[in-house]
């Protein structure tokens, strides 16, 4: 499974950061990236969890 960040939409709220830390960072313009964009086996409910919370649905899963 992959996550990725359309980050030209990216509010810089923090909110997936904040619920998969394993996934999601932010870059050094604090917008949001997906980094690994190979999300682990055990942060596969929290990156979908983030994909559902983000508010300006910018984050895409690939399965
Ligand atoms: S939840 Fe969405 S808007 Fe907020 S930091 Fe993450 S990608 Fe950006």
């Amino acid at each position: 499974m992959k996550a990725f960040v359309d980050k030209t939409g990216c509010i810089s709220c923090g909110l997936c950061i904040s619920i998969c830390p394993a996934v999601f960072t932010f870059d050094s313009d604090r917008k949001a990236q997906a980094d690994p964009c190979d999300v682990p086996e055990g942060s596969i409910k929290s990156a979908i969890s983030a994909r559902k919370a983000c508010p300006a649905s910018v984050i895409d899963i690939e399965y």
